[in-house]
């Protein structure tokens, strides 16, 4: 008898009846609680082989007891993870983003569920990329990973942000380093032909909020429509939507952000891009600032003075039990934006969190329409830029939704 191959030696899990099909469609998790058995003692981190409850092959995936997902399934097929297995896989969502965002040097390069590597992001900004592992096996095949990503793209530096809280869930502590090459302070990084000054070792998400990489064209296009309009970029970070509308023809543009950083980083953008003199960027509350801008007093009236707002703050909700009080927050900025914006004016506007669907969004734009007695024609809808993809079989990678409104009166 020949040596078992490698694979069927791993370690097995079989899956309860009823709880095969997930997988099958494509979704990679695992709970402890559809598991029927484990055929022998299996280290946290390791690769077993996933089998349903008649035994029959469904994949190989990373096991964790710890994390509340047991097992996370890398792949369906009968094959060796090794290096060159990462590198096909990561070779295939570099081709979505070449496909789909044809150009780009800045994208997520990977992003978990949605390219089918769980526990994997990897940003690429120009030549330097910034990698988090938030599963324990994939952390334990970083070195792999990273031999993986420098046969790929030859990145110039590659950073280690792994500070996210999900990490403690696997049993993993904070990393932040460098993990190849060098890197001192920001880098200016190229984003639809802008640049965007960006600290990669501290800055939000891992520098940048790339998923909006679309958006901010095709609101710049809406803002465009109206010659030299006033712009109002609410949470505007580092000047993204607001750098777009200036060069895409506007000609005053506020940035607010509760961010002191954030706003000395977006002034200095709008520096480097020559569009200091249509931008000005404001350290303020986004909740106070609508607030005494739209309080008037008993024989005043309040004068619209914006041709577009864009809204775009962070998640109001960690889970399903904030929904109820992230919807009072957006209703009220709604509610605040739309006295403020003219007729016809353009309200763009979104809602990142995976908990709070584009159709509960919609209806809370449309209370503070009707609250505001405005009337509105949306003229575009927006989700998350194609590095990010939306896997319907996971809906966990369904987050980004958003729209565009005209102020029909
Ligand atoms: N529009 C930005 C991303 C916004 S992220 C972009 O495209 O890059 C959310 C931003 O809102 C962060 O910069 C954060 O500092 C800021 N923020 C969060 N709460 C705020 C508040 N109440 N008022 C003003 N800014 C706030």
């Amino acid at each position: 008898m020949t040596a078992p191959a490698p694979i069927d030696s791993l370690p097995t899990v079989i899956l309860k009846p009823r709880e095969a099909d997930r997988i099958v469609a494509g979704h990679p998790w695992i709970y402890a609680g559809a598991i029927m058995h484990v055929t022998q003692g299996v280290t946290d981190g390791d690769l077993v082989q996933v089998k349903d409850h008649r035994k029959h092959w469904l994949g190989i995936g990373l096991y964790n007891a710890k994390s509340k997902i047991t097992v996370r399934v890398i792949t369906h097929e009968h094959t060796t993870v090794d290096q060159a297995f990462f590198e096909a896989r990561i070779k295939a969502a570099l081709e979505v983003r070449r496909r789909h965002l044809p150009g780009a040097t800045s994208f997520r390069m990977v992003n978990a569920e949605g390219d089918f590597l769980s526990g994997l992001i990897v940003d690429k900004y120009d030549d330097v990329l910034v990698l988090q592992t938030s599963a324990l096996g994939m952390d334990l095949r970083k070195q792999t990973i990273v031999a993986a990503l420098k046969n790929l793209v030859s990145p110039r530096t590659i950073v280690e942000r792994n500070e996210m809280a999900s990490r403690k869930f696997e049993g993993l502590s904070d990393a932040n380093g460098i993990l190849e090459g060098t890197l001192d302070g920001p880098v200016s990084v190229n984003l639809n032909g802008l640049k965007f000054e960006t600290d990669l070792r501290a800055g939000h998400k891992t520098g940048l909020y790339l998923d909006q990489q679309a958006n901010y064209q095709r609101t710049a296009e809406l803002i465009a429509l109206t010659p030299g309009a006033t712009v109002l970029d609410c949470f505007s970070f580092l000047g993204g939507f607001a750098l777009h509308a200036a060069r895409a023809g506007a000609k005053q543009v506020v940035g607010l952000d509760q961010s002191a950083d954030a706003v000395a980083a977006a002034t200095r953008n709008a520096t480097a891009n020559g569009l200091a003199a249509q931008c000005t960027f404001e350290n303020a509350n986004v909740f106070d600032w609508l607030k005494s801008q739209t309080t008037v007093g008993p024989h005043e009236k309040l004068i619209p003075k914006f041709d577009a707002i864009i809204l775009d703050p962070p998640s109001f909700t960690r889970n399903r039990a904030s929904v109820p009080d992230a919807l009072r927050g957006y209703k009220e900025i709604h509610l605040r934006a739309l006295k403020l914006l003219k007729p016809g004016g353009l309200l763009a506007t979104f809602c990142c969190s995976h908990h709070v669907d584009s159709a509960t969004f919609q209806d809370v734009v449309l209370s503070a329409a009707f609250d505001t007695r405005r009337i509105l024609r949306r003229v575009a809808t927006f989700s998350q830029s194609p590095d990010h993809p939306y896997i319907p079989s996971i809906p966990e990678t369904e987050y980004l939704k958003g729209f565009a409104f005209e102020v029909v009166r």
